[in-house]
């Protein structure tokens, strides 16, 4: 079984589009959480991703837009742009993202958006907050989003401080046979590592292996989508960064 994995769409309908263009066939398609905030396409994205996703997850932005967090809490510019797509929604979508968890299991697999301990909340960001995380992990191998960078945490022994760090090498093969491993493909809608082109991954549960992929998408449509609906610069700019 190949398994599309994907997180962090944040209503980019250019980027999303090129990742399913590009990841060939697949038997199932898993998402990690924040289907909207800070792009300018939150019903075709989640009209799109509905009818395709066998597993999605809710993120802190999509928590937010359903009033479950706070708009105070996410900065001025990720606030205005979930208080103008609360608007734009309609209610089977709201409903649509009501139903959504934050965190679940699929073929010995856990799902999370931000992590295995708080599932809306934590950036695994370090070492250290992965090493906990790997403890704290249900099952062998978590998938996890929320940082928006692609990156791959490996404990070959749980019980000796241990821990390898791969930074993702494209469309080579990970062998995830043995060890906890913690996950995440990147992110689609809004990368934040320094390469603006939309990230996934494909797991493939037969050889056991995990790829990190990037496809180029064409941003400057969505920038002119964003500046004509008035979205902060700063989320305008960004996109051409990776940042
Ligand atoms: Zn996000």
């Amino acid at each position: 079984m190949r398994v599309l994995v994907i997180s962090d769409i944040h209503a980019n309908l250019e980027a999303l589009e090129a990742v399913l263009a590009d990841a060939g066939s697949w038997d199932a398609l898993w998402f990690l959480g924040d289907l909207v905030g800070y792009g300018p396409d939150p019903v075709a994205c989640i009209d799109r991703l509905q009818v395709l996703a066998a597993v999605a997850l809710a993120g802190n932005h999509d928590w937010g837009v359903l009033g479950r967090i706070p708009l105070h809490t996410f900065n001025p510019a990720a606030r205005r742009v979930l208080e103008w797509t609360r608007e734009q929604l309609p209610p089977r979508q709201i409903e649509y993202l009501m139903g959504l968890p934050p965190q679940t299991e699929r073929e010995g697999f856990t799902l999370t958006h931000g992590s295995p301990r708080a599932p809306i909340w934590e950036y695994i960001l370090d070492p250290y907050t992965a090493w906990e995380n790997l403890q704290a992990l249900p099952t062998r191998i978590g998938l996890f989003g929320h940082t928006h960078v692609a990156i791959a945490y490996h404990a070959p022994d749980r019980e000796k401080p241990r821990l390898h760090i791969l930074e993702p090498r494209y469309d080579e093969p990970i062998d995830l046979a043995s060890g906890w491993w913690l996950l995440n493909p990147g992110s689609v809608g809004q990368p934040r590592d320094g390469d603006p082109r939309a990230a996934y991954a494909i797991l493939d549960l037969e050889a056991m292996t995990w790829t990190f992929r990037r496809v180029p998408y064409p941003i400057a449509e969505t920038q002119a989508k964003m500046r004509r609906l008035g979205f902060p610069s700063f989320l305008i700019e960004r996109l051409a960064y990776g940042e």
